[in-house]
Formats: C-alpha cells, structure tokens, sequence
C-alpha cells in the first residue's frame, strides 16, 4: 500500500471515530484532498484511494490539473476568489467554499447564468475576526446569506471556516461549534432557496475536533500528501 493511500486509510477510520463518539453516522463526511502544491502523480493517487472531493485553491493551477486529468471526481474551489476570474470558477468547479462578499456572488450567478448551470456555493465565514483570513464576519454572514439567496444561479449549500492555527487542536474546538450554531440560527430564519446542509471546516490538525462538532466536508491536504513544498 502506498503512503498516500495509507495516509487517506487512517484519515476515513479517525474521521469514523469522531463522528461515532459524537453521535453520527461517518458517511456524512466527505473528505476532501486539497492539492495545492501536490504534483500530479500524487494526486492522481489520491483520487484512486478514494477520497471524495478535490480541493484548490489557485485557479490557474486547477484549470491546469483539471484539464489535463480529465478523471471523473468532483473539484472544489476553496481559495481566496478574485471577481475577474468568476468565468473560470464557473467552467471548472462543481461548488465554491469561498463566498465572502456579494460582489463576488453576484459575478458568479451572472457567469453561471451564461454558462446555464446553477454553482453549489458555501459562505466564508471569518470566525476568528482576525485581520489576516478572508471571510465575512458572524454579524455580517446572515444578512449576506440573505442577499445571494435572491440570485437564481446560485445555490446556498452552507458555510465554511478556517479557524486560527493551534498546537492543541482542542482550541480550535469554540470556532467549529460557533459556525454550527450560525448554521443553525440561518437554518431557523428558513430563507427560501437556502440548504445549510454542508459545514466545510477542520484540516489536518483538527479535522478530528471538527467532526465532532459537526463538519460535513474536512479539508485535508499535509496529512494526506505530507509537508507542503512550495
Ligand atoms: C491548505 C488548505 C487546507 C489544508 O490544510 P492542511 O493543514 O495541509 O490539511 C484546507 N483548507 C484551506 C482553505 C487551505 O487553504
């Protein structure tokens, strides 16, 4: 067995342990392997392991990988977005986890329009309030969630975080348990067109903490692939 496969093994049988000491069934959890970086052997490897969704965070390197793979697995786009490149959001990802302001929705449901799809998006939530991570803040996320409801190419699907790095993931665990109960505060306001099914949240470090609070998608990419190169 190789590295890769083996790493991706005991990643699917720790996500099974969190989700069974917290009450839930392991098939809610979808794991992604976030590729950036990752040549794309190692990928290829990856996806014949078995994961369940590749994640990227650059565009130009996914329109590179996806084109050229040409494998049937779904992308997702998990990086910062820049408005000017919506079209090429549009053309290679099956969702986008990095929805944070409305300009930026509001160019993705125009470009989806003429593509003749809807895009499965999540909202970015920066929980944290740090300075340097993107995201929209708790108080602001409602009322952004309410404005991309109204855009008919858009579909709402839920919200993701990146909490602030930890030794301990356990400190990380407050951020995971505020994003599921903005989850289900926007749940609760019942706004049409709007599905919070999915919270994209824990990576390698504290993708355990993160099931039990209530992740539907981690994003891992140092624990499946080893230390980042860049
Ligand atoms: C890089 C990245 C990850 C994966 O981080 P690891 O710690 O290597 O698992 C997850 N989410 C986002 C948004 C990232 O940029």
């Amino acid at each position: 067995m190789s590295v890769i496969e083996d790493n991706i093994r005991e990643i699917r049988e720790n996500i099974a342990e969190a989700a069974m000491k917290s009450g839930r069934n392991p098939s809610e959890i979808l794991l992604m392997a976030v590729t950036k970086t990752v040549d794309d052997d190692r990928i290829l490897e990856a996806i014949e392991a078995g994961v369940d969704i590749m994640g990227e965070n650059y565009i130009q390197e996914a329109k590179r990988k996806i084109e050229k793979m040409d494998v049937d697995v779904k992308w997702h786009m998990i990086g910062h977005l820049q408005s000017n490149k919506a079209k090429y959001a549009v053309r290679f990802f099956d969702m986008v986890h990095s929805i944070d302001r409305m300009g930026l929705a509001a160019e993705l449901d125009k470009r989806s329009a003429t593509a003749g799809r809807v895009l499965d998006i999540l909202v970015e939530v920066n929980v944290s309030g740090e300075e340097s991570k993107n995201g929209i803040s708790m108080d602001e996320a409602p009322d952004l969630i309410r404005q991309i409801s109204s855009l008919d190419n858009l579909s709402i699907r839920g919200l993701m975080t990146m909490p602030p790095w930890f030794d301990d993931p356990e400190n990380a665990r407050p951020y995971f348990v505020a994003l599921r109960e903005l989850r289900d505060k926007i749940i609760a306001e019942n706004i049409k067109g709007v599905e919070m099914r999915e919270l994209s949240m824990g990576m390698s470090g504290d993708y355990r903490v993160a099931v039990e609070e209530g992740a539907t998608i981690v994003r891992i990419g140092t624990a499946i692939f080893g230390a980042r190169v860049y």
